[in-house]
């Protein structure tokens, strides 16, 4: 027998109830930048793969074993996107945006890496990241954090994440502290687990993030990152916190905040949540001055921040109060006979152009009325428009109210004229006709 046709693992299938919560999520989203003054960029899912070895950094987690690497047809090493800074850059410095301008931009879409799948960790998942160029901050570093506070504030779900905020300083003060910890952790090497050894020579400062415990006691007694960070950094995080306790936005400092990508330098921040298990970043951000000029463009200051969608929607649905109802259909077309498709089909065309706000089904399969108020009342529908030989013969409908409302009773059915079908639907669903918009009762 052939083998069953699967999604390939990590890749999940995004099917209506849920899509629903995807719909809110990124109207949300997009309603929030919107109100920023942030303009969206779309870059392709593919890209040179040189992108992003040049830009993640070659020891990193993402670049070693994670990233979707291939050969097309003409032997190009191509890869799909694990991130999408990178390809915002690389199409900001090939279309002349970032040179000696200003840009607030936001993009969203999915990314991909080859990770062990488990709940709030995918192959494919999603980004909602937001990227400023052309800022030295720390105004703007500030502008992204309330930005995020007032997302979870929208969602309803601020009192369950909380900001971790860091400075991972000048290239020069990781360059210094990253050897004072291989200076202390080399005797300890054989405490390590085994991604911390294999870091301790690649990428040292990722060990400050390691999630073993064994790990963790060990570096209770490193060398303090404050320790070394330059003048600069430190002026730059102590006026970053000082805004955002102007905007009382809470804040935790965290020392061993660092980012698994290369790219970072100065402010680093996370907004994490307790109610995800080991996977508790929802947002990940950071300043990244030196990724311009890595690749290729002029030396312009960046920061930005990335949300993993996957995550959030896990939250959401942990709390049903949060998440929107589903809107109903408000007209559910019925009808029988000869030329009664047409008519049907007709109507209901009518009634959205001139009603663009109300949700019209119109029964199809050419089944007996029984069925076709059993289909309506299945979907929730609110009204009924029936369409039957007589009806389509005179220019009638039948308007059968479904559900309680407006003083009707379900009972409570008439007969009307098609022609004044719309001024009637617009006083049952109570539709004002300058804007088209529902009045809720
Ligand atoms: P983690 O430590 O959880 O692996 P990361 O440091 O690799 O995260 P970033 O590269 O900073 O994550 O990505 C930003 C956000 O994207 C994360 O905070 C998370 O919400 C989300 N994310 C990252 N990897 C995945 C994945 N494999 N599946 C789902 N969401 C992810
Ligand atoms: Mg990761």
């Amino acid at each position: 027998m052939a083998k069953r046709l699967q999604a390939v693992r990590g890749m999940n299938d995004g099917l209506p109830e849920t899509t629903a919560v995807w719909q809110h999520v990124e109207a949300v989203l997009r309603r929030l930048v919107s109100a920023y003054g942030y303009g969206e960029i779309r870059t392709p899912v593919v890209e040179d793969a040189t992108l992003f070895i040049r830009s993640i950094g070659e020891v990193t987690d993402i670049v070693e074993k994670e990233i979707y690497l291939f050969n097309d047809r003409h032997g190009e090493a191509l890869a799909l996107r694990p991130e999408g800074t990178a390809g915002c850059v690389r199409a900001g410095i090939e279309h002349g945006l970032l040179y000696h301008q200003e840009q607030r931009l936001w993009h969203l879409g999915p990314m991909f890496r080859y990770e062990r799948p488990q709940k709030g960790r995918y192959r494919q998942f999603h980004q909602f990241s937001v990227e400023v160029f052309g800022l030295t901050g720390p105004d703007i570093d500030a502008e992204l954090m309330v930005m995020t506070a007032r997302l979870w504030r929208e969602l309803g779900i601020d009192q369950q994440v909380r900001l971790q905020l860091n400075s991972i300083g000048s290239s020069a003060a990781r360059m210094a502290y990253r050897q004072a910890l291989v200076a202390y952790l080399l005797p300890h090497q054989q405490q390590l687990d085994a991604d911390s050894q294999r870091r301790l020579q690649s990428n040292p400062l990722r060990i400050l993030d390691s999630k073993d415990q064994q790990v963790q006691a060990l570096l209770a007694g490193a060398p303090r990152f404050s320790d070394y960070l330059d003048a600069a950094s430190q002026q730059h995080l102590a006026a970053l916190c000082h805004l955002l306790t102007e905007l009382q936005i809470p804040y935790q400092l965290n020392e061993r905040l660092v980012r698994g990508l290369d790219y970072y330098n100065q402010t680093v921040f996370e907004w994490v949540t307790d109610r995800l298990g080991a996977q508790s970043a929802l947002c990940a951000g950071g300043r990244y001055d030196g990724l311009v000029e890595q690749l290729g463009g002029t030396s312009t200051p960046a920061i930005g921040f990335s949300i993993g969608l996957e995550r959030l929607v896990l939250l959401l649905q942990q709390q049903p109060t949060l998440l929107p109802q589903p809107a109903p259909i408000d007209c559910y077309l019925i009808a029988a006979g000869q030329g009664s498709a047409s008519a049907a089909l007709q109507l209901s065309e009518r009634i959205r152009t001139a009603l663009p706000t109300l949700r019209i089904m119109t029964d199809c399969g050419g089944r007996d009325f029984k069925k076709q108020f059993k289909q309506a009342d299945k979907v929730g529908a609110r009204v009924a428009l029936v369409l039957g030989e007589r009806e389509i013969a005179q220019q009638q409908v039948i308007m059968k109210p479904l559900r309680e409302q407006c003083g009707a009773s379900k009972n409570d059915q008439q007969v009307v004229a098609q022609d004044q079908l719309i001024g009637h639907l617009q006083c049952w669903f109570k539709i004002n006709t300058l804007n088209q918009e529902t009045i809720s009762e």
